[in-house]
């Protein structure tokens, strides 16, 4: 069967407007296992369908070998709002300008829908369930009557993912490392396989799964949640889903996006989505720490910033990470306040120099395998 391409109609927010979501279909529909891939809820954020762009060539010519066993759903882009968010030249893609909502959050729980439905007919046979909740899942949002634009695209994209094995969001960060955000359940597992086939360099988890209802957090908690409701019944961790931060914001190259959509095809041969070998695994870059022991660096002031360290740079406890800088002090070094790392770790995220920068704001994150006192009672995906 060809490769389907299709698109979503959103409702229109304002006379003479109207925007779609385009995406695409390999394999069949109802295959298994099902993969589902996109990029750009933050929409700027382009990485992630620069990998996209590549692996989509790629699948379309396993499709015409007919490899692709199960399906595979991939958005180049999912968020068509964010990506009109045009201001005087400049992009502003994080928060929706309606709602002012971050949209990677608000993403829909299914939990109490889906218990609602098949709670009392869940039994020990691990796939009747799974078969149970994923059907229960997808009617939970069937009936859905969504109004606005954005809350549509999220009852729209998760009819897409929510019945898949895998959930792939790509997202990036400003100045980055390659680096993951999981559940807990899926490590060592699944996640670790992604995690080698990718190049990942830190893996974060959420213990046991991301309370934020971030769009990869509810796709994987929906089973986690539902497991602890019903811990009489079998119900395994059935979608392994993850937030890929596919690195800093300008990163987008051919050379990048071909060799991350060539490690995205193997992972997907090794999760069986497509046939054939995927041969050896590669080593593990990073083993995944905890979220709880991932140190946040904020701005103690305003001032400009520079850094004493590249992204992915291994950092000890004390080590100055970078510095804030008073442009109207005079005293030289004096007008400089160090930032101090609080953990040993990979310094897997920071901000560009010559950022400027107000206090609270976040300067740095540090992968740390301690949990930190002062992250304690910390347990949401931090993207
Ligand atoms: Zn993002």
């Amino acid at each position: 069967m060809a490769h389907l391409r299709k698109s979503i109609a959103l409702p229109s927010m304002t006379p003479g407007t109207g925007r779609r979501i385009a995406y695409h279909r390999f394999g069949k529909a109802g295959a298994r296992p099902k993969a589902y891939l996109q990029a750009a809820i933050h929409a700027n954020e382009l990485p992630g369908a620069m990998a996209l762009h590549h692996l989509m060539p790629m699948l379309v010519a396993a499709e015409k070998a007919g490899r692709i066993k199960g399906e595979v759903i991939v958005v180049p882009t999912i968020n068509p709002i964010g990506q009109s968010q045009l201001v005087g030249s400049t992009h502003l893609v994080r928060y929706d300008f309606l709602g002012r909502e971050n949209f990677n959050r608000n993403w829909l729980d299914l939990t109490g829908p889906v218990a609602e439905r098949v709670g009392r007919k869940l039994g020990g046979n691990a796939r009747d369930n799974v078969d149970m909740i994923r059907k229960a899942a997808l009617a939970a949002l069937a009936a859905m009557k969504p109004v606005t634009e954005l809350q549509t695209l999220r009852v729209e994209a998760m009819k897409l993912s929510t019945d898949a094995d895998t959930v792939l969001d790509l997202h990036c960060d400003s100045e980055a490392a390659l680096h993951l955000f999981i559940s807990r359940k899926d490590w060592p597992g699944p996640a670790q396989l992604l995690a080698a086939d990718l190049g990942i360099e830190a893996t974060l988890y959420n213990d046991p799964y991301p309370e934020a209802l971030t769009f990869s957090g509810v796709n994987g908690a929906l089973w986690a949640r539902l497991a602890a409701r019903f811990p009489d019944a079998a119900i395994p961790q059935a979608c392994l889903s993850a937030t890929v931060e596919y690195r800093s914001q300008h990163e987008v190259n051919h050379r990048l996006g071909e060799s991350d959509a060539k490690n995205l095809f193997r992972f997907l041969v090794r999760r069986g989505v497509i046939a054939g070998r995927a041969g050896p695994l590669p080593r593990l870059k990073a083993q995944a720490t905890p979220i709880a022991g991932m140190d946040v660096g904020y701005a103690p002031r305003t001032g400009m910033l520079t850094y004493h360290l590249a992204k992915g740079a291994r950092v000890r406890k004390g080590q100055s990470v970078c510095e804030v800088i008073d442009p109207a002090d005079p005293r030289g070094p004096k007008a400089r306040t160090q930032v101090i790392a609080r953990t040993d770790g990979i310094l897997f995220s920071r901000k560009p120099d010559g950022r400027l920068t107000w206090p609270g704001a976040v300067l740095f994150r540090i992968a740390g395998a301690k949990p930190l006192p002062h992250r304690k009672g910390i347990s949401g995906l931090d993207d």
